[in-house]
């Protein structure tokens, strides 16, 4: 993989094919390991006349005076106590170090820094050259881990990539392109978040991790200086993600992501006197925080409402407390008796959020036999023979290692690895009548049952999709029906003069009312849109040949016996491309397969290209996303258009 290039993370139909690996069963849980560290004396009053006001216990508790009654101190316990002497190599191989591992299992885990500015947040975190920290510490294994884990030989290929991001003034700002400005975070149709549009760099080295990272916290230290401590101020983000694809059948990928985070100062800022800018910052962080601590009081008390979405920071972390990432949170403290109420505030919440719990899950899913999900997803929008005919030979030996059975004698109809003997005999069945079904549809395909296993599977699966989309076309095809014969009744009741007026003589039935409209070409329409005189057009059919008229140039009667068939007003057609965009920018994946011709997978292609691009700015955008070809384009306006704009102008809607 080539390491100087970058890319966008974007939401696309391969991403949200991910599943939850047993998502009818519940994962188990994964409380939110919290430890706490001290840090020594750093500004050399250490000593008798300023004892620390905290205290370790064990490895696991600490107290603390209780500043209401100087007798007594208060104690806490946690998943790890780290006292003043501890190492830096003591608290990774101790709380980070044993989460890397579930990010090869396709999970994800989350690390936070967590306390009072000045506590040793960012020494936890970074740390120095002589003392490197959590992130530099963590990166170095995972980076091991993966090539060890992605050699040539073992089964699964690995890619890693990484995105650091800082939250500032409640935007995000990628630290990657800082000339990019304020991110949007999104959540794509699994309930993963992510954020479109943020850098993410492959590595492959610590030495590749480093050029990407320095240069991106020295933006970050810049920031600092101009703004007096603005790093103290920002959540800074290092998002680490751990793809894999497995290299034989059923070709599996996995999708792990590690969230390092170095939280900003949690002190409070009514105590610290802040105006101007300042006091707008603090506001911003405080409002994160505050939310931060009111997520986790809500899913400590198993509120139905967590409210992750009142703050930038709380919507990023979604994933991370009380979602399905192994978190550890790192509540730093420091022993200086002017840091005593900012003390006991990071330990409380630090209390509070041990009582968290997580589900952690494998984001796994099957890789059907193809290179990557652009294609995928092309081939996807072709039935079964026609993916066939798109995969060329090459790909067929790429993608597919059980050899290819050849469809040719009746006693070679099954796959030479799956013998007839050896078939669970419902799946058998199965197949048996999806062979049937597709050779009463004309299919010229090989039957399922001389095709190897992992095709045969997508190839049941396309047809189970299709079946499903075939039912709601005809559940919709009869809606649309009622709702023609509904709005012509109406018209011939109130003599509407812009309604569809009947042109020939022919009296509408109830049998066949679709019949009787035909939808213009596209730039017809556009045509129509762009006079506005042109109240009501009229399509004509000579033999092959389609000629638009106005009205006013014919004699009505005279011109109906000729065949006229539908004439629908450029406002109304305007109304239906306007739903039809307003969908499409606005509708959800189901919203969008409330259209014709739209199925789950366009949907979400959809979907996808509307998050990496913006919103479409005309109905003919479409042609833009990845695998709708014209062709479809043009079919999908005829099969929707009119019904849209039937419904926005005479229905109720
Ligand atoms: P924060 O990020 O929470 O604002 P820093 O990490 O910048 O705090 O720490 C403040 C100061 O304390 C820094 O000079 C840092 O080097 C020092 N420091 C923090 N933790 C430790 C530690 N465990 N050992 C030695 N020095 C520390
Ligand atoms: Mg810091």
């Amino acid at each position: 993989m080539p390491t100087g290039s970058s890319t966008r993370e974007v939401m696309g139909a391969g991403r949200c094919r991910l599943s939850k690996i047993g998502a009818t069963r519940r994962p188990p849980p994964a409380r939110v390991r919290v430890a706490v560290r001290l840090r020594p004396f750093v500004d050399g009053t250490a000593g008798a006349s300023d004892p620390p006001c905290v205290r370790g216990m064990d490895s696991c508790s600490l107290e603390i005076a209780n500043w209401r009654n100087h007798q007594e101190t208060l104690k806490y316990q946690f998943d790890a106590f780290y006292g003043e002497r501890s190492t830096q190599q003591d608290i990774y191989a101790g709380s980070v170090q044993p989460i890397l591992r579930h990010l090869l299992e396709g999970q994800n885990a989350s690390v936070l820094a967590y306390g009072p500015t000045g506590a040793g947040k960012t020494h936890t975190m970074l740390g120095s050259p002589e003392q490197p920290g959590v992130i530099p510490r963590a990166l170095m294994d995972l980076l091991q881990l993966t090539r060890e884990e992605g050699a040539e030989g073992r089964p699964w290929a690995l890619s890693v990539t990484m995105s650091y991001l800082e939250i500032y003034q409640e935007k995000v700002l990628d630290l990657l392109d800082p000339a990019s400005g304020d991110l949007v975070i999104r959540e794509d149709c699994r309930g993963t978040i992510l954020i479109p549009g943020l850098t993410q760099k492959p590595i492959t080295s610590f030495a590749d991790f480093e050029r990407h990272f320095l240069p991106a916290s020295r933006n970050r230290t810049v920031g600092a200086t101009r703004l007096n401590q603005r790093s103290s101020r920002s959540h800074a983000v290092l998002l680490v993600k751990v793809d894999q694809r497995e290299r034989l059948a059923p070709f599996r990928q996995r999708e792990g992501k590690l969230y390092l985070i170095d939280l900003a100062g949690s002190e409070d800022n009514r105590r610290t006197g802040n105006k101007g800018l300042r006091l707008k910052e603090s506001g911003a962080i405080n409002t994160s925080l505050f939310v931060l601590g009111k997520v986790v009081d809500a899913l400590n008390q198993g509120l139905p409402r967590v409210p992750y979405r009142d703050s930038k920071l709380t919507r990023l972390l979604q994933d991370s407390l009380g979602g399905s990432a192994h978190s550890i949170l790192i509540a730093n403290i420091a022993p200086e008796r002017r840091f005593y109420l900012d003390t006991v505030s990071a330990l409380n919440f630090a209390a509070r959020s041990k009582e968290v719990i997580n589900r952690p899950f494998t984001n796994e899913s099957l890789q059907p036999y193809v290179l990557g999900p652009v294609k995928l997803s092309q081939k996807e929008l072709l039935g079964p023979p026609e993916a066939k005919r798109a995969r060329g030979p090459e790909e067929e030996e790429i993608g597919s290692p059980e050899p290819m059975a050849a469809p040719a004698s009746a006693s070679q109809k099954l796959s030479p690895l799956q013998k007839l003997s050896s078939m669970d005999p419902a799946m058998l069945e199965r197949l048996l009548s999806l062979d049937r079904l597709l050779a009463s549809q004309g299919s010229q395909g090989a039957p399922l049952l001389s095709t190897p296993k992992r095709e045969r599977m997508v190839l049941m699966k396309t047809v189970e999709e299709k079946d499903l989309e075939i039912e709601r076309l005809k559940t919709k095809q009869k809606e649309l029906e009622a709702k023609m014969l509904a709005q012509k009744a109406e018209e011939k009741e109130n003599h509407c003069p812009t309604m569809l007026r009947p042109l020939s003589h022919r009296t509408v039935t109830g049998a066949k009312p679709l019949k009787k409209a035909v939808v213009m070409p596209l730039q017809l329409i556009q045509e129509q849109a762009a006079s506005p005189n042109a109240e009501i057009h009229i399509l004509k059919n000579k033999g092959r040949k389609r000629k638009l008229e106005s009205l006013d140039a014919l004699e009505p009667e005279e011109k109906a016996e000729d065949c006229w068939e539908l004439q629908i007003s450029p406002e109304l057609l305007a109304h239906g491309r306007q739903k039809i965009l307003d969908l499409l920018n606005e509708g959800s994946a189901r919203d969008l397969r409330s259209l014709q011709r739209i199925g789950p997978k366009k949907a979400q292609l959809i979907v996808g290209w509307r998050e990496l691009h913006g919103p479409f700015s005309q109905v003919e955008d479409l042609e833009r996303v990845e695998g709708i070809t014209g062709k479809q384009m043009e079919s999908f306006l005829k099969a929707n258009i009119l019904g849209l704009a039937a419904g926005q102008r005479c229905g109720p809607s």
